[in-house]
């Protein structure tokens, strides 16, 4: 599944310039030119991560990233830092701004993408990791397999991509909408039903004679992945 970035850049040539790297390296880029359009972003959806550049119009870099703290759907999402070479980066790493890592301008968009990475690794590797396991179940992103009990599953892309998403939180609930905005993006519309489709169509292959069904309906609330289904 595609990791959330949220690029937090007032300068408009630096914020492309990440916009379009960053989405080359496989991650989904929104951006925000200053403090308070990042706030609002945050709330429409909670990025996997933040990279917030220090100097900012209106709010600043250190108050965004104070702010993001006290909120708790982000208090724990990485954040990223950008400062400009000199006195900043003292101040930077002087200051306890909440912040998990810093990088100085200009960088290389290689060890930007790395350290994005490793901070992803570390708050959520399900997003990161190449492979993915529930009870007999294994999705590996490298090759695109699935398998169930050692026995290959055959996906057609949509139930591979839900798939991905119900084993990054197994246990969790999820409503049609919500795996409607993960799996078929918040920008098309496709009706709630369709998930029930794809769903069913997931679940068939999943099935294994004698074996727990491991999608869960929740009546009138969504779906989830759990082997106590
Ligand atoms: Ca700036």
């Amino acid at each position: 599944m595609t990791p959330y970035v949220l690029v937090v850049e007032d300068e408009d040539p630096i914020a492309t310039l990440l916009d379009y790297n960053l989405g080359k390296e496989g991650f989904r880029v929104e951006r925000a030119a200053d403090g308070e359009e990042a706030l609002l972003k945050v709330e429409e959806e909670t990025p996997d991560l933040i990279l917030l550049d220090w100097m900012l119009p209106k709010v600043s870099g250190v108050e965004v990233c104070r702010q993001l703290r006290a909120h708790p759907e982000t208090r724990r999402t990485p954040i990223l830092m950008l400062t400009a070479r000199g006195e900043e980066t003292d101040k930077v790493r002087g200051l306890d701004t909440g912040a998990d890592d810093y990088v100085v301008k200009p960088f290389a968009m290689t060890e930007l993408a790395a350290r994005i990475r490793a901070l992803l690794r570390r708050a959520r590797p399900e997003l990161v990791d190449e492979r993915l396991e529930y009870a007999d179940l294994v999705l590996d992103r490298g090759s695109h397999r699935v398998t169930r009990a050692g026995h290959a599953v055959h996906l057609g892309p949509t139930e591979y991509r839900l798939l991905d998403f119900l084993m990054q939180r197994p246990g969790r609930v999820f409503t049609r909408e919500r795996l409607l905005d993960a799996v078929w993006g918040s920008n098309t519309y496709v009706e709630a039903r369709t998930v029930d489709v794809h769903v069913g169509r997931l679940r068939k292959a999943l099935h294994r004679p004698g074996a727990p069904d491991l999608i869960r309906t929740v009546r009138s609330a969504g779906y989830s992945l759990d082997e106590r289904a």
